[in-house]
């Protein structure tokens, strides 16, 4: 390996979390990842392994290369396995109270060089690495939805990350096969500050009436040749953290263009989370997703 960087530690084996510990174990790093339960830890190794054996299936890696990169792969709910994490990455809800509470954590369980990524999708990584005692080793790590497949990272720099952390996370991007684009750290940076307004504002389409769910999604897709609608794709995110991007650009830019539909706090509100929950603008419980309005 060239860089220094041997083992990853992740933080939320949601879909997120578990795409992320598919990519580095895949590339030679060795792998801890937690949630907050072993039964959510359970059910992100078992979408992991799912994944990586429709790749064996579908041609796209060998069995060994599955098997090996399985094994490097530890689990667990306790903050003990990242003592000799040289990188962690926090994967944990879309939550700011939630992801400083688990920095202060984590600062306690790691040695000093240890560099702290985050995949938030919108939150200030300055206000973020502020809550931790190391600010300069603190950089975003921003994958795409599913990791495996997306090649994008977007790096974003704190105000107090230091060259060499950015440099060495850059490093990781690389060798995970993906493609790196800086961007400044300003609310939801740059993919999420176009993409959930276009998404909120499919949802206003919904809410005003202009259209049905599967004639908005139909509309985006064959009118602008976006592979998925706006509606199953924000079920695919996850309402919730659709909302919450959507809040932190409401809030962090104090401009009401980006005041989060009424309907969209209703559904999160109703838990119809989308796909995670098998209910959200789609239906999920049948074979095929049916529209709810
Ligand atoms: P998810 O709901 O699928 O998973 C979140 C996981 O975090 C859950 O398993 C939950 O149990 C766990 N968690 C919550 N609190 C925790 C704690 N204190 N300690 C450990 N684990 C904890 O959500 P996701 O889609 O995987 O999103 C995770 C992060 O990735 C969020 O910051 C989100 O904004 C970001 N992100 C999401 C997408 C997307 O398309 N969904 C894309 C890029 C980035």
């Amino acid at each position: 390996m060239s860089d220094d960087i041997q083992k990853i530690g992740v933080i939320g084996a949601g879909q997120m979390g578990s795409g992320i510990a598919h990519v580095c174990a895949a590339s030679g790093y060795d792998v801890y990842l937690i949630d907050q339960t072993d039964e959510a830890v359970s059910k992100g190794l078992e979408k992991l392994i799912r994944n990586m054996d429709r790749d064996v299936a579908r041609g796209r890696i060998e069995e060994d290369v599955r098997n090996r990169a399985l094994k490097r792969i530890a689990t667990g709910s306790s903050y003990d396995g990242f003592k000799d994490c040289d990188l962690v990455i926090e994967a944990a809800s879309e939550d700011e109270d939630v992801k400083k509470a688990i920095f202060k954590t984590l600062c306690d369980n790691v040695n000093e060089g240890t560099l702290i990524a985050t995949n938030t999708s919108s939150i200030s990584i300055t206000r973020l690495a502020a809550q931790t005692d190391r600010p300069g080793q603190v950089c975003g790590m921003h994958f795409m939805n599913p990791v495996p497949r997306m090649e994008l990272v977007e790096l974003i720099r704190g105000i107090a990350t230091e060259e060499d952390t950015y440099k060495r996370v850059r490093q990781v991007t690389e060798k995970l096969g993906k493609k790196a684009v800086n961007a400044e750290d300003f609310p939801a940076f740059i993919v999420n500050r176009i993409l959930l307004p276009m998404i909120n504002e499919a949802v206003y389409t919904l809410y005003e009436g202009v259209g049905s769910v599967k004639a908005i999604d139909t509309a985006m897709k064959l009118g602008t040749n976006h592979p998925m609608g706006p509606l199953e794709l924000a079920d695919f995110i996850g309402l919730d953290t659709c909302l919450a991007v959507m809040h932190v650009l409401h809030e962090g830019l104090a401009d009401t263009k980006y005041r989060p539909c009424p309907l969209l706090v209703k559904y999160v509100e109703a838990g119809w989370l989308g796909r995670k929950s098998d209910r959200g603008f789609y239906d999920y419980s049948g074979d095929e997703p049916v529209p709810t309005r």
